[in-house]
């Protein structure tokens, strides 16, 4: 293998697309004498939970001075080499069939890594520059492969295999790399180039991408000041029949869509679909400078061995929340109105969680690698989101700062001197710093609104907030499960539910969800259960909700479920009367809800930019 300067040098080949498999050499010039420790991340910064990427690793061994040298496997993730003062060279072999943004997936279509999945890392050798040869598969059926990352050029061309180099471990594992046959198409942004790059089948407007996307990044650079400093900057999309999520780096973000996400040739109109894509690459991009940059202390430097506490999440996914969706308006990609009905949206899943009561947004930001990142059947009992309700906190807290200024301070403010007091110059935020600068831009101590609302389940005061500048916050029964909010409606009727989420089951209707204190629950009934029938008719999980709203609330149905509820043997069953007798409510105002703004003189009385 060709060796190099820099104290740590890897090679990395997609040399088995078939079997998934990429192949990797890591050389170290200057070993530790005492025995080489080498490890893979147990996670990955902007995704918090534990993912131990080492059990992927399928072969490894080390040679020394041309001979074999002996590795001990000394926990999950670590390995130690044997004592040798000659260099080292670690070669193996990472199994990679994960079509996610989080590890590395490899096919004969194309290949995908982020840098956690298969950069070993060396101890001692961390903070030291480190090169890599990207090669690509052999065989003239991959001739046309080219490369998108946005990790630094040592020789390669850009958008070719070749030598490609890094300032430390730390920055090598923030550039994702994408191989294969993409479509590519580039935009300026504050005078930097910016790609969008697909792959995956799809019919795209390409153009009307662009266009998009440069007014999006534009708003927020402008927002901010300034683009962090970078050569280009890429969005990453690996287009697929069914997904979602997007993962945040220094230079690039890793995207996942579905081909109905992006915008078709001639169709001039925003779908919901195409608005949430724009929403989640407005979501990334606003990260570049929002814990890509302005960190929480804790992440300064990330220990990615273990798990790592914060309870500031909410102001870095929450408060970025907040900003993808007002960056769409910002920059006029869609009208106040549609941003009204989706900040609707937003504030209707936060109050549809009865958990919003029972954890608070610090707390789950805490917790984040147990609760958030594990959701089980009881999460809408037992959790809130950071994200969500994290938006709707710096959207009052946005409204608060305005409110105590005149007018003459927003959250832009409190943004941009984090930016500049803690992003630029790569210091940490203390943990209730946010807090303290909120307090000094509003001239107030604002403690007790964070008290309230971040550390404590109070549901946020937006409706008296909203007042002043004349829009309406209006909560109405939810019309079924499905309703997401956002629009007002002529009918105000409460809706008879039994209170659960369905999916669904050859059988019938299989409960996925069941709400605290619901007429499913009182009645005994559990997630995993399969309702066959309603009153002897058989139901599924498309129409078993209009079935049970058919009923008048306070009305007894009688539910079928199928043969051995889960938690029962047969014996206990058997034993048990079958159908189960289940009172009704109508939808409880506090729980099910649906929330509208209507806008009112909005255009008049605030600026949304
Ligand atoms: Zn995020």
């Amino acid at each position: 293998m060709m060796t190099n300067q820099t104290a740590v040098h890897y090679q990395i080949t997609p040399s088995n697309p078939q079997a998934h498999i990429f192949e990797i050499f890591c050389h170290i010039a200057q070993a530790d004498p005492a025995g080489q420790i080498v490890s893979l991340p147990a996670w990955l910064p902007g995704s918090y939970m534990i993912r131990d990427f080492a059990k992927n690793i399928v072969r490894i061994s080390a040679q020394a001075d041309g001979h074999e040298l002996a590795i001990n496997k000394i926990d999950k993730q670590t390995w130690q080499c044997a004592a040798t003062d000659k260099p080292i060279t670690i070669s193996y072999e990472v199994y990679a069939w994960d079509l996610s943004v989080r590890t590395a997936h490899l096919d004969t279509t194309h290949g995908f890594f982020n840098g956690s999945s298969v950069f070993l890392s060396v101890a001692g050798k961390e903070k030291q520059p480190c090169s890599v040869e990207i090669q690509p598969p052999a065989g003239a059926d991959y001739k046309d492969w080219r490369i998108a990352t946005t990790l630094g050029r040592q020789s390669a061309a850009l958008y070719e295999f070749g030598a490609y180099q890094a300032n430390d471990y730390e920055e090598l594992i923030d550039h994702p790399v994408e191989m294969g046959t993409f479509q590519l198409a580039t935009f300026e942004v504050a005078g930097i180039p910016h790609d969008i790059v697909l792959t995956g089948q799809h019919r795209a407007d390409m153009p009307r991408l662009c266009a998009d996307l440069t007014k999006i990044c534009t708003s927020h650079v402008n927002m901010f000041g300034e683009l962090p400093k970078m050569e280009r900057y890429m969005f990453l999309t690996m287009v697929v029949g069914n997904g979602y999520g997007g993962l945040e780096h220094r230079a690039s973000t890793s995207l996942l869509c579905s081909r109905t996400n992006l915008p078709l040739e001639n169709d001039p109109e925003i779908s919901d679909e195409y608005c949430n894509f724009l929403g989640l690459c407005s979501h990334e991009y606003f990260h570049t400078w929002n814990v890509k940059r302005i960190k929480p202390e804790p992440f300064l430097p990330y220990q990615l061995q273990t798990e790592t506490y914060t309870r500031q999440l909410w102001a870095f996914e929450g408060i970025t929340s907040y900003y993808d969706e007002l960056g769409l308006v910002r920059s006029g990609v869609i009208p106040a109105q549609r941003y009204l009905e989706l900040l609707g949206q937003t504030a209707t899943r936060v109050w549809r969680m009865p958990g919003r009561f029972k954890q608070s947004v610090a707390d789950s930001s805490f917790d984040a690698w147990t609760k958030f990142y594990k959701q089980d059947e009881n999460a809408p009992n037992a959790i809130v989101s950071y994200y969500t309700k994290g938006a709707l906190i710096a959207l009052a807290l946005d409204l608060t700062l305005r409110h105590h200024s005149n007018n003459e301070k927003s959250l832009d403010d409190l943004m941009r001197q984090l930016w500049q007091d803690y992003g630029k110059p790569g210091n940490g935020v203390p943990e209730g710093q946010i807090e303290q600068l909120a307090s000094d831009i509003a001239g107030k101590d604002l403690k007790e609104f964070f008290q309230r609302y971040l550390y404590n389940t109070e549901d946020l005061p937006l409706s008296d907030l909203m007042q002043d500048l004349g829009i309406e916050f209006k909560l109405r029964p939810a019309a079924d499960m499905a309703d997401k909010g956002g629009k007002d409606s002529k009918d105000q009727k409460s809706v008879t539910t039994l209170g659960a989420r369905f999916s669904a089951n050859d059988s019938g209707a299989s409960i996925s969800h069941i709400f605290d204190n619901s007429p499913a629950q009182l009645a005994g009934l559990a997630a995993g259960d399969i309702i066959i029938a309603v009153d002897q008719l058989k139901v599924d999980n498309q129409n078993i909700e209009k079935v049970i709203a058919s009923y008048p609330p306070d009305s007894k149905v009688t539910i079928t479920p199928s043969a051995g509820m889960s938690y029962m043997t047969a014996k206990q069953h058997s034993k048990k009367q079958k159908k189960i007798p289940v009172y009704l409510q109508s939808t409880p105002r506090q729980t099910n809800n649906k929330l509208k703004i209507v806008s009112n003189g909005y255009q008049n009385k605030c600026r949304v930019g």
